[in-house]
């Protein structure tokens, strides 16, 4: 029977096959929720369109099926949520959260946003994005496996986008009303996005939904330390590799322990013997060790 208190979901963004670390971060979420009898859900998070790339969305639900991960109901594809978002934006702004922006993107250049635009009483009618005042107040939240996190986000990203100049939805924004539309309770994913939880637990807030639990693993990195990522071209996790080495190498890199014996198993049988076995707890912060040649 499927415990229906537990939700997790996998959400990739459609920019290029998937790769040992989106591996990591799928086998983690799916174990997390087939080990507490939970629900787990594919969603394609296809609103950043400069960032994706044709057919990758095909190709990422072929490896998904070729590795054994079986995901539960139909994929979700943010392309087909625009007016969820466009309805938050506009509760928002009733609620006197957003404003205008007309300062170019990169102005912050990874530093917090100083406000430029926050107080701007004359607005124009020409392109802007749309920001979120932020609070003065620290975020805090229990992470599963980083401990629990406090942040304040003006010292973060300070007001932040919720839409772009050019029009498009900002993932903060996409993700928390996607997440809640679909009752997650549980989220897996890798720590490169344990910042952007600060932001999506304050937009939650906000919008009055639920906050998930979360649980960020470490990030997959190449021999330079650098996150390996979809848009770097990173190779494609089954490039002449079998889907039973990349389940065993994943494993291991959660911190797992697969039994030696499983070296000669099916993939069906390497994911029966992870769910029954799984360890959260396994899945330390073991910093610099995380370097994708070693697993
Ligand atoms: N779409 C994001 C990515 O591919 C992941 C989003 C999430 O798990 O919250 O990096």
């Amino acid at each position: 029977m499927l415990n229906t208190s537990y939700i997790g979901r996998f959400a990739p963004t459609p920019s290029g096959p998937l790769h040992f670390g989106s591996i990591v971060a799928a086998l983690a979420s799916y174990l997390d929720a087939r080990y507490n009898k939970g629900k787990w859900l594919l969603r394609i998070e296809d609103i950043d369109t400069p960032r994706v790339r044709a057919r990758a969305d095909r190709k990422i639900v072929d490896t998904l099926e070729i590795l054994g991960l079986e995901w539960d109901g139909d994929i979700v594809y943010q392309s087909d949520r625009l007016e969820y978002y466009r309805q938050a934006l506009a509760a928002l702004a009733e609620a006197g959260l957003l404003y205008r922006c007309f300062c170019p993107r990169k102005i912050t250049r990874g530093k917090p946003y100083p406000g430029t635009c926050r107080m701007r009483t004359v607005q124009q009618e020409k392109p802007h994005s749309l920001r979120v005042k932020t609070p003065d107040r620290p975020i805090t939240f229990d992470d599963a496996i980083q401990a629990r996190q406090t942040g304040l986000l003006d010292d973060m990203t300070g007001d932040f986008i919720l839409r772009r100049s050019d029009g498009l939805i900002a993932y903060n924004l996409a993700v928390v009303i996607d997440d809640a539309a679909q009752d997650i309770t549980h989220i897996v994913r890798g720590a490169d996005l344990l910042d952007t939880t600060f932001n999506q637990v304050y937009l939650q807030s906000v919008l009055r939904l639920p906050s998930p639990a979360y649980a960020h693993h470490p990030v997959v990195v190449d021999a330079n330390g650098k996150k390996v990522s979809k848009q770097d071209g990173a190779t494609d996790v089954l490039a002449g590799v079998s889907p039973e080495t990349v389940l065993l190498r994943a494993l291991r890199f959660l911190g797992q322990a697969p039994d030696p014996e499983l070296a000669q198993a099916g993939k069906r049988e390497i994911l029966d013997w992870a769910i029954h076995h799984w360890k959260l707890d396994l899945v330390i912060e073991r910093r610099a060790d995380h370097n994708i040649d070693k697993f």
